[in-house]
C-alpha cells in the first residue's frame, strides 16, 4: 500500500484504483490527524459519541446527492432549512417575523450579515463612501475576513478589565460611516458575553442595526439558561438586536456545513438576496454564498436538532457546565494559574498570575502528555472548548495540568526549550508586517504545484533563512490559534 501511496497525486491514476484499496488508504491517512475522540483536542470537532455520528452519517447519506441550489427542486430540502430556521430562530427568541437561511458555517453566517447590512446602507445612506463596523477586538476573526473581501472598514474596540467589549470605547468609535455594530455571545478567545443590552440601547440611539455572533453560544446558551445558569441577556430579548449567527455544527452537534442566520425580520434579510435576470443560462436566485449547497448537511442539522430537542440540549449544556465548572475548579486550585475573565459557558482560557511560570512551556509539557493544546497571545495563556466528549478527560487534564506546573517550578530552564520561547515571542512580536510576509510565504509553498507542508519540526534550524525561521514559527502560531 506504501508503495502505491507514493505514486498517488501528480497526475490521475492511469486505471482507476480498486475501491476497497482506496478506503483503506483512507483509513490509514486518518491515523495521523488529531485524536479527537479520546477528548485529547479542545476544538475542532465537536462530538457526542459514536451513537449519534452514526446516526448523523446515516441522515447525511439519505440526501447525499441532492442540491440545495434549487429549493424549488428539492422542497425536502427547503422544508429542512425552514424547520431548522424557525427552530433556531424560537430558540432565541426571534419573535414571529423572525427570517433567516442556513449557511455552509459561521464564516459564512457573519460574510452574509456583513453584506446585507452593507446592502442595506447603500440603499437607505447611500452618501457613505466608506462603510465601517464596530466590532470588540475579541469578534471573531471571520469579520475581519468578511470585512476585507467586501472591503468595509473594521473598526475594533478595546475590552474591559473584565473582558468584556468596553462601551465607553464602543460610542466613542461609531461614527458618522457606520453601518453595524457587533457583539459576541461569547467570543472565542475568553468565553465572555460582550453587553449586549447596553449594545442594543446604543444600537437603537443610533438607529443602527446589532448582530450577536453566537456561533459558538447559539446552541449552547439558551440551554445553559434553562439548565439555571445565570445569564445576561443575549439575544433577541435585546430589541437592538437585529440578526445572529448560531452554528449548528458546532454545539449543535450536527454535521459540518450547517449554520444559520437569523434576522429580525424580512426588512433586513431582503437585503441578502442575489438575483441575476440577464445571465444566458437562465434566471438566477440565491440566499447566500455557494451555487451547489450540499443537501446532507441540512438534512443532518435537521436531524441533530430533532434528536435532542430542549431537554436533549438542556442535558448536554447542563453536564458540559459541570465539567467546565470542575476544571475550572481544578485550575484555580493550582498555585499560579488564574482563568481569564469570568467566562460565561463552556470555553474558556487560563493564564499564568507568576512571573516565574511561562504558561507556554506548560502547554508544551501537556503536549508532551498527549494533550492537544490551544494558545492565546493576549494575555499569554491556554485555552479550552469543553464539548459533552470531554467528561472523561477532565480530571485527568487537571491532574496533567497539576503534575506539569510542578514539573516546571522544579525544572524553570524547561521554559527556555522547545516551543515556549517562540510563543512568547509570537506574543510580544512587534514586527506583525514581517510576520505577515514570512506566513504569506509559506502559503505560497503550501499551495504550491509541490504543494510542500512546511516542517514544523524543525524548531531552531540556524542554517535555515531567519525570516523563514519566523515564519515558520508564526504559522506554527497560526496552527494552534485559528478559533474554532
Ligand atoms: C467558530 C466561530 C466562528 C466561525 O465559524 P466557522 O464555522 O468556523 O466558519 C465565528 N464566531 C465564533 C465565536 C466562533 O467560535
Amino acid at each position: 500500500m506504501d508503495d502505491l501511496m507514493d505514486k498517488i497525486g501528480k497526475k490521475l491514476p492511469e486505471k482507476g484504483i480498486d475501491r476497497d484499496e482506496i478506503l483503506k488508504m483512507l483509513h490509514k491517512l486518518a491515523e495521523s490527524d488529531v485524536d479527537y475522540k479520546t477528548g485529547r483536542t479542545w476544538s475542532l470537532v465537536y462530538h457526542a459519541g459514536e451513537a449519534h455520528t452514526e446516526f448523523l452519517k446515516q441522515a447525511h447519506g439519505v440526501f447525499f446527492e441532492t442540491n440545495g441550489l434549487n429549493p424549488m427542486a428539492f422542497t425536502s430540502l427547503k422544508r429542512f432549512e425552514h424547520d431548522v430556521v424557525s427552530m433556531t430562530a424560537h430558540m432565541l427568541h426571534g419573535g414571529p417575523e423572525a427570517v433567516g437561511t442556513i449557511t455552509s458555517g459561521g464564516t459564512e453566517s457573519i460574510f452574509l450579515a456583513i453584506k446585507t447590512y452593507r446592502d442595506m446602507a447603500r440603499r437607505k445612506r447611500p452618501w457613505i463612501r466608506r462603510p465601517n463596523i464596530v466590532a470588540p477586538v475579541s469578534a471573531h476573526v471571520a469579520f475581519k475576513k468578511a470585512c476585507e473581501f467586501l472591503d468595509v472598514r473594521m473598526i475594533t474596540a478595546p475590552l474591559d478589565k473584565d473582558f468584556r467589549v468596553d462601551m465607553r470605547a464602543v460610542r466613542r468609535l461609531v461614527n458618522h460611516n457606520t453601518i453595524l455594530l457587533v457583539g459576541s455571545a461569547p467570543n472565542y478567545p475568553y468565553g465572555t458575553i460582550d453587553p449586549i443590552e447596553e449594545l442594543g440601547r446604543l444600537a437603537q440611539r443610533r438607529h443602527l442595526p446589532l448582530h450577536v455572533d453566537g456561533c459558538l453560544g447559539g446552541f449552547m446558551l439558551p440551554f445553559v439558561e434553562r439548565a439555571g445558569y445565570p445569564l445576561p441577556l443575549f439575544d433577541f430579548r435585546v430589541p437592538g438586536v437585529t440578526s445572529m449567527s448560531a452554528d449548528v455544527h458546532k454545539y449543535g452537534y450536527a454535521a459540518k456545513g450547517a449554520s444559520v442566520v437569523v434576522y429580525r425580520s424580512m426588512d433586513y434579510l431582503q437585503h441578502q438576496f442575489f438575483i441575476e435576470t440577464d445571465w444566458p443560462g437562465g434566471l438566477f436566485a440565491s440566499a447566500g454564498v455557494l451555487g451547489t449547497r450540499p443537501g446532507g448537511s441540512i438534512a443532518a442539522a435537521w436531524a441533530a436538532m430533532l434528536a435532542f430537542g430542549e431537554q436533549g440540549y438542556t442535558e448536554l449544556a447542563r453536564k458540559t457546565m459541570e465539567t467546565t465548572r470542575q476544571m475550572q475548579d481544578g485550575i484555580r486550585s493550582i498555585p499560579g494559574l488564574a482563568i481569564v475573565g469570568r467566562p460565561d459557558m463552556t470555553v474558556f482560557a487560563y493564564h499564568s498570575t507568576d512571573k516565574a511560570l511561562n504558561i507556554y512551556a506548560v502547554g508544551d509539557l501537556m503536549e508532551e502528555k498527549g494533550w492537544h493544546i490551544d494558545r492565546l497571545p493576549k494575555p499569554p495563556a491556554l485555552h479550552a472548548m469543553v464539548t459533552i466528549n470531554h467528561q472523561d478527560a477532565a480530571q485527568r487534564y487537571v491532574e496533567d495540568l497539576r503534575a506539569s506546573v510542578e514539573y516546571l517550578r522544579a525544572h524553570p530552564d524547561m521554559a527556555q526549550k522547545g516551543s515556549a520561547p517562540m510563543y512568547g515571542l509570537m506574543a510580544k512580536m512587534p514586527l506583525r508586517g514581517m510576520v505577515k510576509k514570512n506566513v504569506l510565504q509559506i502559503m505560497k509553498q503550501m499551495y504550491s504545484p509541490e504543494g510542500r507542508m512546511p516542517d514544523l519540526s524543525a524548531d531552531g534550524d540556524t542554517a535555515r533563512d531567519p525570516l523563514v525561521n519566523i515564519g515558520l514559527k508564526a504559522l506554527q502560531w497560526w496552527e494552534r490559534f485559528r478559533g474554532s
